[in-house]
């Protein structure tokens, strides 16, 4: 069963791993190794995302055929258009097919600071309507609990994600959240407008502290009180950062669950480490 929406509707409860290609072919060795000790942890699925610069595209999809292949791990292959052209994105997604990938992650990607190289996409919405006229895939899409970073306002974000929903996505996975009560808003939102696809929640152990300026900047994610305290109690020894940054993850994860949300997504980037904490943590709850 290598189709994630089977996969949703299936089991139970998911834990699914996300790593990143390399930036240049020097690092695909190191990523390799990476990325196989995660998916020997079995998860239920594992993404791998895909650079906007367009630079990366065959790393993302190398990446994901070989775990496919040599480890059986379902896997979602992301997919940004902003900076690619309609006849790019044609030759991508026949690159996709003929690695046998079922599943992608549709993607806008990021305005590039440089000015973006093509002008074919607007939105996320055009890529799902490309990709469905061209092959049978399972199509994920991102949402924003807080929130998309561009958006004037949360209700108008709402229905331009209806509309990309329309367009034929199967499911929906979170970009980061730190306090889940806005997840669990959002949920409310997003089924009440009719939003009915499977939302995966997105969980990014902090496990240092210069990850979360990063992380805070792209995302716009809220920063609650106590997890604030952690990383001035703790960001400067990165043994204690890293456990305590799995700790919180992990206690997001397990009030999740409590609360019926069945699909978690760790951004575990590419630290197998703390994929294994995480899932060890959740050994007899997931
Ligand atoms: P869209 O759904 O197109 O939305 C972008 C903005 O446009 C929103 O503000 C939305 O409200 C607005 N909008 C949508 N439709 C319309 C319309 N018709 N008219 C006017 N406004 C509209 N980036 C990468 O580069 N590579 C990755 O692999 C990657 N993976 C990600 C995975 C997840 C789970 C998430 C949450 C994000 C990921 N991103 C990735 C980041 C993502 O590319 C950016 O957040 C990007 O800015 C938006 O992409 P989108 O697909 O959500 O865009």
């Amino acid at each position: 069963m290598m189709r994630i929406i089977d996969i949703l509707k299936e089991k139970k409860t998911t834990l699914s791993f996300e790593v990143f290609p390399p930036k240049t072919s020097a690092g695909m060795e190191t990523v390799t190794k990476a990325t196989e000790e995660i998916a020997k942890l079995h998860p239920d699925f594992m993404s791998v995302t895909y650079g906007a610069g367009g630079g990366t595209s065959d790393y993302t999809v190398d990446i994901a055929k070989n775990l496919q292949d040599s480890l059986g791990v379902p896997m979602l292959a992301h997919l940004t258009c902003v900076s690619s052209t309609k006849e790019d994105v044609k030759k991508l997604i026949s690159l996709y097919q003929k690695k046998g990938i079922e599943n992608i992650m549709a993607l806008r990607g990021d305005i590039p600071e440089g000015g973006r190289l093509a002008h074919d996409y607007d939105h996320a919405t055009e890529l799902i309507g490309d990709i469905r006229s061209q092959g049978d895939f399972c199509l994920g899409g991102a949402c924003y609990p807080e929130g998309h970073p561009e958006a004037d306002n949360r209700r108008e974000d709402l229905i331009f994600l209806k509309q990309k929903v329309d367009m034929g996505l199967d499911f929906l996975t979170t970009q980061m959240f730190f306090n889940n009560d806005m997840f669990y808003n959002f949920l409310y939102r997003a089924r009440d407008i009719g939003i009915h696809v499977p939302i995966i929640a997105g969980i990014m152990p902090i496990t240092n502290a210069k990850q979360i300026k990063r992380s805070i900047a792209l995302s716009g994610a809220e920063l609650p009180e106590r997890f604030r305290a952690i990383i001035d109690r703790f960001g400067s020894d990165d043994a204690a950062m890293k456990q305590a940054g799995i700790i919180y993850a992990t206690e997001q994860i397990v009030d999740l669950l409590a609360h019926d949300v069945n699909n978690i997504h760790v951004y575990s980037m590419n630290k197998p480490d703390v994929a294994e904490g995480i899932q060890r943590a959740l050994s007899n709850i997931l």
